[in-house]
């Protein structure tokens, strides 16, 4: 099998992340999360907004951001088997996954020099020609239209709110699960509606509709597909 660029899209929650972090593993790739480096410019901007007294990252030039944020180290770096999102000096998660990074990455994520500055990012790591899996919204569609093989990643509303739910351990009850549903729809449509690379489904994408798969067959069926792409 030879190295490639394997290219995972989908609406919030459908299980991109893991499921592309498993699949990298699994054919001893490297994993690109582009979703940790859009969330981590918005919570740059966010630290600079405080700085700053205002109350709307966007209401910042986000090309200065982008340049704190390289100051601060932004990059995916190579950690243990795959890449972690490194800031300050330290990989970053939790700060990443805030209520409040979450409202804003939508609105972050639209404006098109921070869009470029990701892409750049993902395009100068795969360059590096390690094989990859790259799991965001334009994957397939922007990012890498070349990729060997795209995917893209769906559930059901009700599906991904009670595992986003599960993930936090907090309660599930059906008035939770109806008020993240309604958080990630409210997510997903302004991801999907932007006028800069919306999230779609690439035409040559296979579609893999997790529902009522386990995640081990979800993992083992892109793994199969991938490594038929793959084969010398
Ligand atoms: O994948 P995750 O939910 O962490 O992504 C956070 C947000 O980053 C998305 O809701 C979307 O606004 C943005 N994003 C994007 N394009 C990508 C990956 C993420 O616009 N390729």
């Amino acid at each position: 099998m030879r190295q490639g660029i394997i290219a995972i899209d989908g609406p919030a929650a459908s299980g991109k992340s893991s499921t592309a972090r498993a699949v990298a593993e699994a054919l001893g790739f490297g994993h690109l999360d582009s979703g940790a480096l859009y969330r981590a410019i918005t919570h740059v901007a966010l630290d600079e907004a405080a700085r700053a007294g205002v109350e709307n990252p966007l209401a910042l030039p986000l090309d200065a951001v982008l340049r704190s944020a390289e100051d601060r180290g932004l990059m995916l770096q190579p950690d243990g088997a795959g890449f972690a999102c490194y800031l300050d000096g330290a990989p970053a998660d939790a700060e990443l996954r805030t209520a409040a990074v979450t409202s804003h990455v939508s609105a972050v994520s639209a404006v098109p020099v921070v869009r470029e500055w990701v892409n750049a990012k993902l395009r100068e790591l795969a360059r590096a020609g390690v094989g990859v899996v790259v799991d965001g919204r334009d994957i397939g569609t922007v990012v890498f239209p070349d990729a060997d093989l795209k995917v893209f990643l769906t559930a059901t509303p009700e599906a991904r709110a009670r595992r986003r739910l599960e993930q936090r351990g907090a309660v599930v009850d059906p008035g939770e699960l109806a008020l993240e549903a309604e958080r990630l729809a409210l997510r997903d449509r302004a991801d999907a509606s932007r006028a800069v690379a919306p999230l779609r489904r690439a035409h040559d994408a296979v579609e893999v509709d997790t529902t009522s798969l386990s995640f081990s067959g979800q993992v083992e069926r892109i793994v199969i597909a991938a490594r038929r792409a793959l084969a010398d």
